[in-house]
């Protein structure tokens, strides 16, 4: 398995084409807005060497027969379940963001069982680059997300809203189109593209599913902007090393050799993959997000400690509330997991309904307990100057004894950071729209509710069988 330093020089190796605030960037590794990501990201190499956290960041993959890194495991056994949610904490809580592993894995798992359906050949050419995925210890952009453009439109009718196949050659497939909020594209090594959603008889052209090299002819990155972003790396950062990463990946007729292609039409397995990716990734919320959200109840309790407050009634009532609901959301995450059942091709996958339970939570919990932290940290959160201005050799220490000193300051950057600057992209924005947005966990509730077996409870309490 390969180390943090061995990630970060493996990146150096790539000819990406990246481009940032419009300029091309020639190194994306010491760039100032990529390389807290790629710090991140780092994290989940260093555990898997740390001996604390090597069980939990590490497992035997009975595919390859060597110890992997969980990121690229499959979930061969239910514990492996648990295991990557509570993992997904300890990262969330050590890097207070996201580290953008997970898609890539989860879409694995994904894959392998869609795959397993699509039949022999699909899933004997999945299997053979898994393998070699394993072995080499790569990080995969799991790329979902198309554009969709109008919603009322299907793709056939807006067909550059959605990556397709334009042509076949050589052996190959043609691809073109893009993929939006692509979490920790420019930090990985291959871009594993998937279906977004499960397409009619008749668009078959968009059911693609393969993987390519992330700098492969005719892929064009474009970061996405964040909050604050203008601060990464500098001394008001929030953060002091880590932070997400989206970005909008263009495909300009990318060719794809046809041993890496997956699927390529079939409509019932590319159903499968959407569903079985989004129950995967909505029980992954319930690990990461109360790990990042751990920081903020910890930088709140540190401030009220700092404010002389923290033994205030109603301040720990606030703090107990934080915990509380966050706690909520990983105990969701880790019943989805527990509540397991094996797939025929063999992963095991989680209980839908609290999967979507889990992640239905997320689109709202974070919201309040990030009300919780800004009441906590008082309108100085907002106003705070600059350390640059505390230090300073004329006022800085007049100013310090008007607004506390570098601790206040740094921990007052941390839960703006968290709150509405970059921080927030993963703690908020994505947490209402990443693995599918509010209504989509809404319409998969209805569907999986045994609703005829509630009425029938109903009606015999009622007495209303008996008459
Ligand atoms: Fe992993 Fe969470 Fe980031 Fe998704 S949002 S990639 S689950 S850390
Ligand atoms: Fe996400």
């Amino acid at each position: 398995m390969r180390t943090a330093p061995e990630y970060i020089d493996s990146l150096r190796q790539r000819n990406l084409r990246l481009f940032v605030d419009g300029e091309l960037v020639r190194d994306p590794v010491s760039h100032p807005k990529v390389r807290p990501a790629i710090n991140a990201v780092a994290a989940t190499y260093e555990l898997a060497h740390d001996p604390a956290y090597r069980e939990l960041a590490t497992a035997h993959s009975a595919l390859s027969n060597i110890r992997v890194n969980r990121f690229c495991h499959l979930f061969e056994e239910p514990q492996d379940l648990i295991r990557k949610v509570e993992l997904q904490r300890v990262l969330g809580r050590l890097t207070g963001t996201c580290f953008q592993r997970c898609v890539g894995m989860d879409g694995l798992n994904a894959l392998f069982i869609a795959t397993w359906e699509a039949g022999k050949d699909a899933h004997t050419r999945f299997v053979q680059w898994l393998r070699g995925v394993q072995h080499r210890d790569e990080v995969i952009c799991g790329a979902m997300t198309d554009a969709k453009g109008d919603r009322r439109k299907r793709p056939a009718a807006q067909p550059d809203q959605f990556l397709r196949i334009v042509e076949r050659r050589d052996g190959g497939v043609v691809l073109r189109g893009a993929k939006l909020h692509q979490t920790g594209a420019a930090n990985s090594h291959q871009i594993l593209v998937m279906p977004g959603m499960a397409m009619r008889p008749g668009e078959e052209e968009f059911v693609v599913a393969a993987a390519m090299p992330v700098d492969a002819p005719g892929i064009t990155m474009v970061l996405g902007r964040q909050p604050s972003d203008g601060r990464k790396g500098g001394v008001d950062a929030g953060n002091a090393k880590y932070g997400g990463q989206e970005v909008v990946v263009l495909f300009d007729d990318v060719f794809v050799p046809g041993s890496r292609v997956f699927l390529d039409g079939e409509l019932a397995p590319a159903a499968t993959l959407v569903e079985a990716f989004a129950g995967y990734h909505r029980a992954s919320y319930g690990g990461c997000k109360p790990g990042n959200l751990d920081v903020l109840i910890g930088a709140s309790r540190l401030l009220a400690r700092l404010h002389g407050v923290e033994q205030a009634s109603h301040i720990r009532d606030k703090l107990v509330e934080m915990a509380h609901l966050t706690e909520t959301v990983h105990g969701v995450g880790l019943a989805a997991s527990a509540r397991s059942h094996q797939h025929k091709a063999g992963p095991w996958q989680v209980d839908q309904i609290l999967a979507n339970v889990c992640k239905h939570n997320v689109t709202r919990i974070p919201y309040e307990i990030v009300r919780l932290a800004e009441d906590l940290a008082g309108g100085l959160v907002a106003t705070m100057p600059s350390l640059a201005d505390l230090q300073h050799p004329e006022f800085g220490e007049q100013l310090r004894r008007a607004v506390g000193g570098e601790e206040r300051a740094k921990l007052l950057r941390l839960v703006e950071w968290m709150s509405y600057g970059a921080g927030a992209v993963p703690l908020r924005i994505e947490c209402m729209h990443g693995a599918g947005s509010p209504q989509a966990q809404r319409i998969v509730l209805e569907r999986n509710i045994d609703w005829e077996t509630r009425v029938q409870h109903a009606r015999r309490l009622a007495g209303l069988d008996n008459s």
